[in-house]
């Protein structure tokens, strides 16, 4: 079995996963703004997780915002976690724990979770976007990762989708589907629409109930969401779509939207509709199972 964590800006979280994907209580503790803070916490959670694991751990597995070097396991410059810059998070547990390290970005760990245990269950193949402070995605063909010629993998957050907006996104262009559908667009959709509730979670409770304001908010979200799947079908033509992270809780509202959307772009080509939009039963889980699923594949390759 193998230990994996989720390291983002604010949390790391983690648990032990067997190769068949059964795992314990996932532990969660907030991330100290530091380096040292940051090597201890991990240490504590590894500590915690090793004394709790029922089987012998092979490896440790991160799944973990980046940019990040998935050979030489280690950050490169990362966008928002600049105390971890050039960290060589392998050698430092391999140094602690004498454990291998495995390490992904977060959005592709999340899409190999979803492809093996997630709602994608059951394919070998499929595009997983997740939608949360930011636009992940993961693209898995034949069960692995695919990484493109970029190093770090496809980043289609960053994908042109209109400048009407004005946001500049985080990795410097205008325009990025990312400051279209990331958190804080929505927050704003629902303040235009006159949605005032504390929380996404007081949001999504709205939405269900059938608020019109939210259903007004939720509809503009779709049809965006739509446009971005219909520009990625156009390069991919994946049979299956997964929608991950915290906002994936919205989707269900908007899914209707959202194959319209793609339907009207698609009115002459319509094989490039994907057949199945999944949404994921519980995205905190799934980045943890792609380390796991990372782990199986490469012991796999390696027999
Ligand atoms: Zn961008």
């Amino acid at each position: 079995m193998y230990i994996c964590l989720d390291l983002g800006g604010t949390n790391i979280r983690g648990t032990w996963i067997s190769e068949q994907g059964d795992h314990g209580r996932v532990e969660l503790f907030s991330r100290p703004r530091s380096l040292e803070g940051t090597r201890e916490t991990m240490a504590s959670l590894i500590r915690s997780i090793l004394e709790q694991a029922p089987g012998r751990v092979r490896g440790i597995g991160l799944a973990t915002a980046g940019p990040l070097d998935h050979l030489k396991k280690r950050y490169l410059r990362t966008t928002n976690m600049p105390e971890l810059n050039m960290f060589p998070v392998g050698s430092f547990v391999q140094e602690r724990f004498g454990l291998p390290l495995l390490m992904e970005n977060d959005a592709q760990a999340a899409a190999l979770g979803e492809v093996w245990k997630g709602c994608l269950a059951g394919t070998k193949d499929g595009l997983v976007i997740t939608l949360g402070t930011g636009v992940g995605s993961g693209v898995i063909m034949d069960h692995e990762i695919w990484r493109g010629a970029h190093f770090t993998g496809p980043e289609l957050g960053h994908l042109y989708l209109g400048s009407e907006l004005g946001l500049v996104c985080g990795c410097g262009q205008v325009g990025c589907a990312e400051t279209w559908l990331r958190k804080s667009s929505l927050e704003d959709l629902f303040c235009r629409e006159g949605v005032f509730s504390q929380s996404l979670q007081e949001a999504a409770e709205l939405a269900a109930a059938g608020n019109s304001g939210t259903v007004r908010a939720l509809k503009i979200y779709g049809q965006r969401l739509g446009l971005f799947l219909s520009s990625l079908q156009v390069v991919f033509g994946f049979k299956n779509i997964g929608i991950g992270g915290g906002l994936s809780a919205f989707v269900p509202f908007c899914q209707d939207t959202v194959r319209r959307t793609l339907e009207a772009r698609f009115h002459k080509r319509n094989w490039w509709l994907p057949g199945k939009i999944g949404i994921s039963s519980d995205p905190d889980m799934s980045a943890l199972l792609g380390m796991a699923r990372a782990w199986v594949l490469s012991e796999q390759a390696r027999d």
